[in-house]
C-alpha cells in the first residue's frame, strides 16, 4: 500500500481576489480515492507554532495565524490570507513532516499538498504561505530523526524560498532544477542549482537530471529526500517554459526513484506546481507522480536496510 497524507483543510474554497486556481487538492484526493485499497491514508496534525517560527519570522507567523497579513504580502503571495487559508497553511507543513516520518518507516509517503518552495522568512510569495519543505527539514534534523536531509526540487520554478531558509545549515542540502528564465526573477542560491534554457525537452532534461542529481546525492549523502514533484515542467503548463511530455514526467519519477533506491534512500513527496485550466488533467499528473514513486519506492528502502543490516548503509 502507498502511504498518502491528506487533511480535509487542504481542500478550501478560493478566497476572493485569488489569482491561484484552487480545487487541485480536492481533485488529487478524489483520484487517489478511486485507487481504492492501494492507498493507505493518514491525517496530519497542524505544525506547532514553534516549528513554524524555527524557519519563519515570528511576526509573519503571527500575521498568518491571525489572518492579518498586510495587503502587500498578500499580493506577493497571490491570494488573501483568510482564516481558512491560515488553517490550511499550518496543516500543510504538518503533512509534509508526517509524510517524512512515514517515508522513514516504509520508504515512501506522499503529502497531497505542499511543496511551497517560494515562501520566505517574513512573507509568502508565488502562491506559497509557509515553506513546508524547509520547516519539515529543520524539525527532522533538530529532533534527530535524520542526520542529513536533501530537499530535491524538480518544479519548473526555482526553489528560492527553500534555498534561502536552508542556506548554511550543515545538515540540509538543497537541489533545484528549473527553467532559468522563469519566476522568480532574482534567484536564490541552492546548494546545487541546475538552470535550464527555455524549451528543454525529455531527453536533455532526463540526462541533465540524472547526471546532476546523482552527483548531488553522492556529495551530500542524505538519509532522506524531501521531494518537490511539481508537474509544471510539462510542455502544456501555463507557467512552465520547458517542454516535457506526459511520458517524460513519468520517466522523471522513475529516474528519481531509481537514484533513491540505489542509495537506499527513503523519499517523501510533496505536490508543487501545475497550472492551467484543466484541473483534472493537472491533478492526474500529480497523482501519476505519487503512484509512480510509490510503486517503486514503497518497501524498497526497508528491504535494502535489512539487507545491509542498517538503515544508514549506502548501497553503491
Ligand atoms: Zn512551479
Amino acid at each position: 500500500m502507498i502511504a498518502v497524507v491528506h487533511h480535509p483543510d487542504y481542500v478550501t474554497e478560493a478566497p476572493a481576489r485569488s489569482t491561484y486556481r484552487w480545487g487541485k487538492n480536492g481533485a488529487i484526493r478524489d483520484l487517489l480515492r478511486a485507487e481504492g485499497g492501494r492507498i493507505d491514508w493518514h491525517e496530519p496534525a497542524a505544525m506547532p507554532q514553534a516549528w513554524l517560527e524555527a524557519v519563519h519570522d515570528p511576526d509573519y507567523v503571527a500575521q498568518v495565524l491571525s489572518a492579518q497579513v498586510p495587503r502587500e504580502k498578500e499580493r506577493r503571495t497571490g491570494f488573501p490570507i483568510t482564516p481558512l487559508v491560515a488553517r490550511r497553511a499550518a496543516v500543510v507543513p504538518g503533512g509534509t513532516y508526517l509524510a517524512a516520518l512515514l517515508a522513514l518507516d516504509r520508504g515512501f509517503a506522499a503529502n497531497t499538498a505542499g511543496g511551497s518552495h517560494h515562501a520566505l522568512s517574513d512573507t509568502g510569495a508565488g502562491y506559497c504561505v509557509f515553506n513546508d519543505l524547509a520547516i519539515a527539514a529543520h524539525r527532522l534534523v533538530e529532533e534527530g530523526r535524520v542526520e542529513r536531509v536533501a530537499i530535491v526540487d524538480c518544479d519548473v520554478h526555482q526553489g528560492d524560498g527553500t534555498a534561502a531558509l536552508c542556506a548554511g545549515h550543515p545538515q540540509i542540502a538543497t537541489y533545484s532544477i528549473h527553467a532559468a528564465k522563469n519566476f522568480p526573477a532574482r534567484k536564490a542560491q541552492s546548494t546545487l542549482d541546475v538552470a535550464l534554457a527555455d524549451g528543454v525537452g525529455d531527453d536533455e532534461y532526463l540526462e541533465t537530471l540524472e547526471r546532476t542529481l546523482s552527483s548531488f546525492l553522492d556529495a551530500h549523502r542524505p538519509d532522506l529526500i524531501l521531494y518537490q514533484g511539481g508537474v509544471d515542467p510539462f510542455a502544456g503548463d501555463r507557467l512552465g517554459r520547458l517542454a516535457l511530455s506526459e511520458d517524460g514526467l513519468v520517466q522523471r519519477e522513475r529516474l528519481v526513484a531509481r537514484l533513491a533506491t540505489a542509495r537506499a534512500l527513503p523519499l517523501a513527496c510533496t505536490v508543487g506546481g501545475g497550472y492551467g485550466d484543466d484541473i483534472m488533467a493537472i491533478a492526474a499528473r500529480h497523482v501519476r507522480v505519487i503512484l509512480t514513486l510509490g510503486e517503486m519506492l514503497t518497501g524498497s528502502y526497508v528491504a535494502a536496510a535489512e539487507q545491509n543490516g542498517g538503515a544508514s548503509v549506502v548501497a553503491e
